[in-house]
């Protein structure tokens, strides 16, 4: 299955993106990911990305484009992906679908993930992160030791485009950018908006119930 995981800014969708790709045994892709690797570990990808991400801007669709192809060509994505991050622009999005016209392949659903502006600053200011990918937040979803990860003991950290300023300039680029993409995926009768200010696991209950929903009535899983 070739699932997309939309919505706003910390609306959850690598979380959910997360426990969608572990139930189908399926790859998650983040470009977030990939760009914060290249970025981590100083390759000229990295110092490229590094420029718009810390400003809360995308990352220019050429390079954003390549990288997405190398990823899904790998092996590992033969049988389906979740995509987390990604299409963020128009242009990416009817790039994917040529990406995987040209491959016989195209996206069974598009899940966008429900939350208010209000809601995305208050997760993005609140919100620390493990390298294993696991998010917390302070106030609502607090590790069980301070700044530790319940997963894997890994130190927790905050994002250095989690800020309040940040945030805003994030929020209103994903409104006029992004936003958009959601009206495509409606067209094309494959979206599915689910409620995203629920606690996670009802959030992954409901991701979880609509995949089950599509699956049985396409026989994929
Ligand atoms: P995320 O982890 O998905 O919140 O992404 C973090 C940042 O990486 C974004 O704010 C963008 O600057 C950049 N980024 C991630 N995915 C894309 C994309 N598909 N197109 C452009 N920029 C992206």
């Amino acid at each position: 299955m070739i699932i997309i995981m939309l919505g706003a800014p910390a609306s959850g969708k690598g979380t959910q993106s997360a426990v969608v790709a572990q139930k189908l045994g399926i790859p998650h892709i983040s470009t977030g990911d990939i760009f914060r690797w290249n970025i981590a570990n100083n390759t000229p990808i990295g110092a490229e990305a590094k420029k718009y991400i810390d400003k809360g801007l995308l990352v220019p669709d050429e390079l954003t484009i390549n990288i997405l192809r190398d990823r899904i060509e790998m092996e590992d994505c033969k049988d389906g992906f979740v995509l987390d991050g990604y299409p963020r622009t128009i242009n990416q999005q009817e790039s994917l679908d040529k990406m995987l016209e040209d491959c016989g392949k195209s996206i069974d659903m598009a899940i966008n993930l429900v939350v208010t502006d209000e809601e995305v600053v208050r997760r993005i200011s609140g919100r620390r992160m493990c390298k294993c990918g696991k998010a917390y937040h302070i106030v609502t979803y607090p590790s069980k030791k301070p700044d530790i990860c319940d997963l894997c003991n890994g130190e927790l950290y905050t994002r250095k485009d989690d800020t309040v300023e940040v945030a805003n300039t994030r929020l209103d680029t994903y409104k006029k950018q992004s936003e958009p993409i959601i009206g495509v995926y409606m067209e094309k009768g494959i979206l599915v908006d689910i409620d995203g200010h629920n606690p996670q696991d009802k959030v992954s209950e409901d991701v979880l119930y609509e995949i089950h929903k599509y699956s049985s009535k396409q026989g994929v899983v």
